[in-house]
């Protein structure tokens, strides 16, 4: 069988390179003789690694040196208690736009801790959009504003970041992390999962802001505690070596493209190939509101639950997968990331007319 082209929202689609290079390098890596799946985290070979992972971060995002990098676990869902775990010590209460399920999670957890205020919501129309915000009423006293960048579920992003002044913005950037250029500093904290542009599932990067440490909350459990990890550059105990490993291969992919800038290009291209033929189907309907649309996950439906089954069976059977929508929206969605080729998305929209044909 060969490759298909997964759509899958995550765990997705990895860059083909990196797989050969990982399948080659398996065995032995050059120069050990073992595999990095038997390495010891505490070996030169793999810190050898493990800080090229960090550099190639620090450098495809520009990441200025007041923030720290860290490599941790528990995916972006332990992110949504870790965040008000470590920030409430500066105050018991932190903004939230909600924007989605993501998100909803994200404040269900933090008012476990505290108080999650939600300055805007979009649930009146399924998040289909992001809502209008106004700063004046933000809580200029919260230990921090939260948003969900890329909503990987509705297909929904941020267009422009919230004036917060000086309360640190905290970003869930799982599902468009390195697919579009971001200003770190604008931030004080990002948080991504990373499977879905960065590596397999298995680890989670956190960049935080150097005076964001040392803030958390007494109860906080140690390993949930990110000055611990900060202080033992993520070695505090074992970090999830092979996927850092990956992410590291991963990275000089996306260098080697040109870097996120090029990559955002390219996104760019991949979803309006998409968007524009939605847009013109009389059969398909894209469900996000066109402002503002992801270029990393496409909703769409066509005019019936029966002709949704039939579209994700038959382009399956045609080597396109996993288009089947989240089963709390229904319909259709690809998720088009970075490591996505350009000739996936042309394959799918060829797909799609044919499909409307036999509708019409
Ligand atoms: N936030 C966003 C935006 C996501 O897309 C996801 C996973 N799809 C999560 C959080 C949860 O991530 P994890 O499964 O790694 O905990």
């Amino acid at each position: 069988m060969s490759r298909v082209y997964n759509f899958s929202a995550g765990p997705s689609v990895l860059p083909e390179p990196v797989l050969e290079k990982a399948a080659k390098e398996l065995l032995e890596y050059p120069g050990s003789g073992q595999s990095v799946m038997e390495m010891s985290h505490r070996s030169p070979e793999y810190q050898a690694i493990f800080d090229g992972a960090e550099a190639l971060f620090r450098e495809v995002m520009a990441i200025p040196d007041n923030y720290k990098v860290l490599f941790l676990q528990g995916g972006a869902s332990a992110q949504f208690a870790m965040v008000p775990l470590n920030l409430f010590g500066i105050a018991p209460t932190a903004d939230f736009v909600n924007t989605g399920t993501w998100s909803k999670k994200a404040i269900s957890e933090a008012k476990r801790y505290g108080t999650a205020r939600v300055v805007a919501t979009s649930e009146d129309k399924k998040f289909s959009y992001i809502p209008k915000l106004d700063p004046a009423t933000f809580d200029p006293k919260a230990a921090y504003f939260h948003i969900t960048t890329n909503n990987t579920i509705e297909g929904t992003r941020f267009r422009s970041l919230p004036e917060v002044g000086s309360v640190p913005l905290v970003a869930d950037m799982s599902s468009n992390i390195l697919g579009e250029v971001y200003d770190v500093a604008k931030f004080g904290i990002i948080y991504a999962g990373a499977q879905k542009n960065i590596a397999p599932a298995g680890v989670t990067v956190v960049i935080v802001r150097d005076d964001l440490l040392g803030k958390a909350l007494p109860i906080t459990p140690t390993l949930f505690n990110y000055k611990i990890h900060a202080d033992e550059n993520s070695m505090y105990n074992t970090p999830p070596c092979y996927c850092i490993y990956m992410a590291k291969l991963v990275l000089e992919w996306l260098k080697g493209f040109g870097g996120v800038a090029a990559m955002q290009q390219m996104n760019e291209r991949k979803a309006a190939l998409l968007y524009d033929f939605l847009d013109n189907s009389k059969v398909f309907k894209g469900t996000a509101a066109t402002e503002f649309r992801s270029l990393m996950n496409v909703p769409f439906t066509s005019p019936t639950e029966e002709t949704d089954k039939r579209f994700v069976k038959e382009a399956a059977a045609a080597g396109l997968v996993n288009l089947k929508g989240h089963r709390s929206v229904g319909g259709m969605r690809a998720s088009i990331y970075n490591a996505m080729p350009e000739q996936g998305v042309v394959k799918l929209v060829e797909f799609m007319k044919n499909f409307e044909h036999t509708l019409t």
